[in-house]
C-alpha cells in the first residue's frame, strides 16, 4: 500500500468515526502529499552546469538536486566581470546563489 493510499484509509477511518478535526487535518495532509510527488516529478534537463525544468528559465541547484533530490531554484546574484567566467574568458557570466545550500554558481547567463 502507498502512502497516498495510508492516508486515504486514515481519512475514512477519521471520517466513520466522526473525528472532523482529524478528518479536515488528514485531508490537507493528502493534499500536501500529493503537491510533494507532483514536484518530485519535474522532469529537470542538464545544461551549462545547472538543471532547468520545461518552460522555465530559473536553474536549479545542482548540489541540492544531485544529493537531496530537492528543487531549489537559484537566485541571480550579479554580473561577473569580462575573464572571470571560466569557459569563456572574453565573455561575461553571472554569478548565481541557492538560498538553500549557500554555494554559489557561475552560468552563462543572468536574470
Ligand atoms: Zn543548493
Amino acid at each position: 500500500m502507498d502512502i497516498n493510499e495510508h492516508v486515504k484509509k486514515l481519512c475514512q477511518m477519521a471520517k466513520d468515526a466522526n473525528q472532523t478535526e482529524l478528518y479536515g487535518e488528514l485531508l490537507e495532509l493528502r493534499e500536501a502529499l500529493m503537491e510533494q510527488v507532483k514536484s518530485d516529478n519535474i522532469a529537470l534537463t542538464f545544461k551549462e552546469g545547472a538543471w532547468y525544468a520545461d518552460g522555465d528559465e530559473t536553474p536549479f541547484c545542482p548540489h541540492c538536486y544531485e544529493v537531496h533530490k530537492l528543487t531549489v531554484h537559484l537566485k541571480c546574484l550579479y554580473q561577473l566581470e569580462k575573464g572571470l567566467y571560466d569557459s569563456d574568458p572574453a565573455g561575461t557570466g553571472w554569478q548565481w546563489q541557492c538560498s538553500n545550500c549557500k554555494n554559489e554558481i557561475r552560468l552563462p547567463h543572468g536574470q
